[in-house]
């Protein structure tokens, strides 16, 4: 065969009655279209079809179909990942001279691009604490455009207000995003209590399994969705066929590993509390949480997969308790199959000064645990381990 006359062309799928059961992957970068006239009619939006992977592609589409219906939705899109999804928003809606609110506990970079580089755009920012809504209300300007929040704040797990900031932005017509993902659809869709846009970063509890990065967002208005999806094929912040079919794998089973790992949380924090070398517990489903009413209220009786406690014995015990604790990797990720452990005062919350750190009730003994899917009786039994090391360190 003379490899010089051989046409690469995309040889047919072989026939079949039957069909696939789960989604096919197709890695097409270009698609072929049959003439000129079919191709304006594509992109006009009378006929549909796909063009260039970057403008859309099925697997992405399949998968963002799947993450709308969850989060009572239309039209979102997939992202690179959970921060392409935070960029599009902040960046492909606002303008130089517009102010954005945001929450004074939101995820690192989230905080890092509202205080690093949308000022450098010209576009205001400040931040305000999202469990008072008055403190948010006075933070608002005549210019404030958009107010971004997150339902559970990391890693003090305290509860925004969500319906008194809701009630903020609709009376002035600035958009509420809400980033939906330590809560999740399992515990609330943020748009059905007035969220205008969603966000996710989709490579946590929905993906779950750690292996890939993406994100989701989505807007209730059908011309501010249309922003968001050009932005983001414009600066590329679109998703692989690969990643996007490998999250939707994951997400199958999403509902039964977030009430898994809930239940599993739930048992934690009853065995933590109380404990000798345990300062407090924090979670949302206990009585002696600081927001125990509105958590009940916003997350529906599903205080999630998340807790956060802290160790008498700063450093020395909290080393003590990671080396101990063997079976739960000491990681700050969430929402995996396994339990991951963060200890803020050397990872995210690393550039606070200790004051800084103190004033969020961040010690050098706090951590913040993500619970996967381990038998609960194995995982309680690390935790023992792992205090009875942290209790010999204090000595
Ligand atoms: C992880 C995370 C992000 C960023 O998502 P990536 O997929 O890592 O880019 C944004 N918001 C929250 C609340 C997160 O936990």
């Amino acid at each position: 065969m003379d490899i010089r006359k051989t046409l690469i062309r995309p040889v047919a799928m072989p026939a079949s009655s039957s069909s696939a059961v789960v989604t096919p992957i197709m890695p097409a970068v270009v698609y072929a279209s049959d003439s000129p006239d079919a191709l304006d009619a594509q992109y006009e939006g009378r006929s549909p079809g796909y063009t260039y992977a970057r403008e859309g592609h099925p697997n992405a589409d399949i998968l963002a179909r799947r993450i709308d219906a969850l989060e009572e939705m239309e039209g979102g899109i997939v992202t690179g990942s959970g921060m392409a999804a935070v960029a599009v928003v902040l960046m492909g809606l606002l303008r130089a001279g517009d102010h954005v609110l945001g929450a004074d506990q939101l995820y690192g970079r989230s905080l890092r691009m509202m205080k690093e580089d949308l000022p450098r755009m010209g576009i205001a920012t400040s931040l305000a604490d999202p469990t008072d809504a008055a403190a948010m209300e006075a933070a608002l300007r005549p210019e404030t455009k958009l107010v971004l929040i997150e339902l559970v704040s990391n890693p003090t797990l305290r509860i925004a207000d969500l319906d008194g900031i809701a009630a903020l932005c609709k009376a002035r017509g600035i958009l509420l995003a809400v980033d939906n993902t330590f809560t999740t659809p399992a515990a609330i869709a943020p748009v059905t209590r007035g969220a205008d846009i969603v966000i996710h970063s989709v490579t946590k509890l929905l993906a779950g399994h750690a292996d890939v990065t993406l994100g989701w967002v989505a807007a209730r208005d059908p011309e501010v969705a249309q922003r968001l999806r050009v932005f983001a094929v414009t600066t590329g912040m679109t998703a692989s066929p690969f990643d996007c079919w490998l999250a939707e794998r994951g997400l199958m089973t999403f509902p039964l590993r977030f009430d898994r790992a809930q239940q599993t949380a739930q048992r934690l924090s009853e065995f933590l509390s109380g404990r000798a070398g345990v300062a407090r517990v924090l979670y949302p489903g206990r009585a002696d949480h600081p927001d125990a009413a509105r958590a009940q209220s916003v997350l529906r009786g599903n205080p999630g997969t998340m807790l956060s406690f802290e160790l008498e014995g700063g450093r020395a015990a909290a080393n003590a308790f990671t080396e101990a604790a063997k079976g739960i990797a000491f990681a700050p990720t969430l929402g995996d199959v396994g339990t991951t452990l963060s200890h803020p005062a050397s990872s995210s919350h690393r550039a606070l000064t200790a004051e800084g750190r103190a004033a969020l009730g961040i010690s050098e003994g706090f951590f913040r645990v993500s619970l996967g899917l381990e038998d609960p009786d194995a995982l309680l039994a690390c935790f023992a381990d792992g205090l009875d090391a942290a209790r010999q360190a204090r000595g």
